[in-house]
């Protein structure tokens, strides 16, 4: 089944038709229409699988749905997206970006992993963008500086290659990120590989969730 099958809004349609994508890959299949029900997704992706489009695509459908209601909603920031590198983050910006080339200033996408200097991001935060990309570290250091809040705003958690933001010793980073967010969201986690770490974080982030192994 195609994309063009899965509910996602036009714009998003044309994005991925400009890309060039003449179908969905095997986790995008999977998960991209659970997400869309709202459902909490743990899924085994490797790079290269296509997941960054897997929680890419229903993120923007989910932030286009609700701006799309008369009630305009406040501004502020209502996903994050958590990586292990700034190089991934770099890359996600780029992907996450394309898929909203025909969303105009429906969704904005910020890049919270480059430019060393906590300081430089916050006229970026200030803007309030939709969407904020970044490793734990630095936007756990935005939460602690006020240059960031998301505890009433936040309705999506994406955590991206979650075995590496363990292994790269973000664990701790992750878990005091936590206490800053809302009791309720949805969360989806990636991870090329699923062991006790990935479960452990799983108990912690995740609400009754579906397992994919594509
Ligand atoms: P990722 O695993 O998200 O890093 O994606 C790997 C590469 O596959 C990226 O260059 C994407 O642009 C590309 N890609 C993602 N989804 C599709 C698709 N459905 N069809 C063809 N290429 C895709």
């Amino acid at each position: 089944r195609g994309f063009e099958h899965m509910g996602l809004d036009g714009r998003l349609l044309r994005a991925v038709a400009e890309l060039g994508w003449a179908k969905p890959t095997a986790i995008q299949a999977e998960a991209i229409p659970l997400a869309l029900e709202g459902r909490d997704l743990l899924a085994r992706a490797r790079t290269g699988s296509g997941k960054t489009a897997a929680y890419g695509l229903p993120l923007l459908q989910h932030l286009l749905r609700v701006k799309a209601a008369p009630a305009a909603v406040a501004q502020a920031v209502r996903a994050l997206v958590l990586v292990p590198s700034k190089e991934l983050g770099q890359q996600v910006v780029q992907a996450l970006r394309r898929l909203a080339a025909f969303c105009a200033r429906d969704v904005r996408v910020a890049d919270v992993c480059a430019h060393a200097e906590l300081a430089a991001q916050r006229p970026v935060l200030m803007e309030k963008p939709d969407v904020v990309v970044g490793t734990p570290g630095r936007v756990l250091a935005h939460l602690n500086a006020r240059s960031l809040a998301l505890r009433h705003s936040l309705e999506l958690l994406v955590l991206d290659e979650a075995d590496l933001l363990l292994s790269f010793g973000f664990g701790d980073d992750l878990k005091a990120l936590l206490c800053h967010l809302p009791k309720i969201y949805q969360a989806l986690l990636m991870s090329a590989t699923f062991n006790p770490d990935v479960e452990a974080l799983k108990e912690l982030v995740l609400h009754n969730p579906v397992t994919l192994r594509p």
